[in-house]
């Protein structure tokens, strides 16, 4: 795999014909995911992934 691609990916090794090698962006990773508390008992909820919008499960 290509050490350019974005490491908060998964990515899909296609093979075109005419084009050659190009990867499809898969599955967000997850990698940096954002604490969601409770404003009121500061209770973690879950996590929200900035990448791709997903809330985790905490
Ligand atoms: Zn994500």
């Amino acid at each position: 795999m290509s050490a350019d691609l974005d490491p908060r990916w998964d990515w899909v090794e296609i093979t075109t014909v005419g084009y050659g090698t190009e990867y499809l962006r898969g599955a967000c990773r997850h990698l940096t995911p954002t604490e969601v508390r409770s404003t009121v008992t500061d209770e973690l909820l879950a996590y929200l992934c900035p990448d791709c919008d997903a809330q985790l499960p905490a």
